[in-house]
């Protein structure tokens, strides 16, 4: 028997029950592809039951406030990825979904996972599909020491990937490769006593079960103190856009935050009023009530807010923290 089928019947008998998974609409496959590149299976379920609720279709989305869709996406975090959602659903509106790899990578937010995993499970085009379950589960399997981060050597994982669904439903051994990878292959302690291609697997019994995938080195982390200027009047505060330059934030660009300073520093700041921390940025916040009459603003650069507003177009926990804070 062929790999590809035994990984299938593997599948059949063994896969997990998911909300999206039995569904070929590729709205809704677009959103949950969306969410879990956030977070964990179990966690994106409430997530994605409520979003699917409210926006019930692409139309319904795209027609939606900007500040409707953030707020059903707080908790979520990475709210560029919203704004990137809502703004696809206008483009799709308007054509209805494109329905290959090649139309759906033109869509904004869409990197070549999402159109891939659209393009797959909605319309079977024969792509494979790689996240880093896949990842996984093809270092291994094939014995590939590949810099998967890098573009170059990911493309040696694509073409694997794409060998495995030639001559079957594309849908099908993608979730199933993801399946594995998931449940079979996992990180730590992969079970290959269980798993259903042990027999031809390159790495099982080798050192390179746990040294496969190649492991990225982490990403040195950065202190950051950042000095927020509260100017207040009327229950409004007064929010500036977080432009790139060198005094800005290093997250949240473009969002619009608490006016003030940010500077990466060697060292943890002896006094700071709180901190957060986002990816690798540990950030050391400050806080400084100011006189809203010395405020000097030009009109365009700011944007005067009550607590409930700002949250609905940067309802990030960086700015729920200052508001906790005073
Ligand atoms: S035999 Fe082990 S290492 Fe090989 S694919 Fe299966 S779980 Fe992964």
């Amino acid at each position: 028997m062929l790999k590809t089928e035994q990984l299938l019947q593997w599948y059949k008998q063994n896969y997990r029950e998911l909300p999206w998974r039995e569904s070929r609409d590729p709205y809704r496959i677009w959103i949950s592809e969306i969410m879990l590149q956030q977070t964990t299976v179990t966690a994106v379920k409430p997530f994605y039951e409520r979003f699917l609720k409210r926006f019930s279709t692409v139309k319904k989305l795209a027609n939606a406030p900007l500040g409707d869709v953030l707020e059903y996406w707080s908790g979520l975090g990475y709210y560029s990825r919203a704004r990137n959602l809502h703004k696809a659903a206008q483009e799709i509106a308007v054509h209805d979904f494109p329905k290959s790899y090649q139309k759906l990578i033109e869509l904004s937010g869409f990197g070549p996972y999402t159109a891939r995993a659209v393009a797959s499970f909605a319309f079977s085009e024969p792509v494979g599909v790689l996240d880093g379950n896949v990842i996984r589960f093809l270092s291994r399997y094939h014995a590939k020491k590949v810099e998967w981060w890098r573009p170059s050597e990911r493309a040696k994982l694509q073409v694997l990937a794409d060998e495995w669904v030639q001559g079957f439903d594309s849908h099908d051994v993608n979730q199933a490769l993801i399946e594995i990878g998931a449940t079979i292959c996992v990180a730590q302690n992969p079970r290959c006593l269980s798993c259903p291609l042990m027999k031809t697997c390159a790495s099982v019994g080798t050192p390179n079960v746990h040294l496969l995938p190649l492991k990225k080195s982490r990403k040195e982390n950065e202190i950051w103190l950042w000095q927020i200027d509260v100017f207040s009047n009327e229950g409004k505060y007064a929010f500036v856009q977080n432009r790139p330059d060198k005094n800005s934030l290093p997250v949240l660009k473009n969002d619009w935050v608490w006016p003030g300073t940010a500077k990466r520093v060697m060292s943890v700041p002896k006094t700071f009023d709180f901190k957060h921390a986002v990816t690798h940025h540990n950030i050391y916040v400050s806080v400084v009530r100011k006189n809203s009459r010395l405020a000097k603003f030009k009109q365009e650069d700011v944007k005067w807010l009550k607590q409930s507003d700002i949250k609905k177009i940067n309802p990030t926990s960086l700015i729920n923290k200052a508001f906790s804070y005073l």
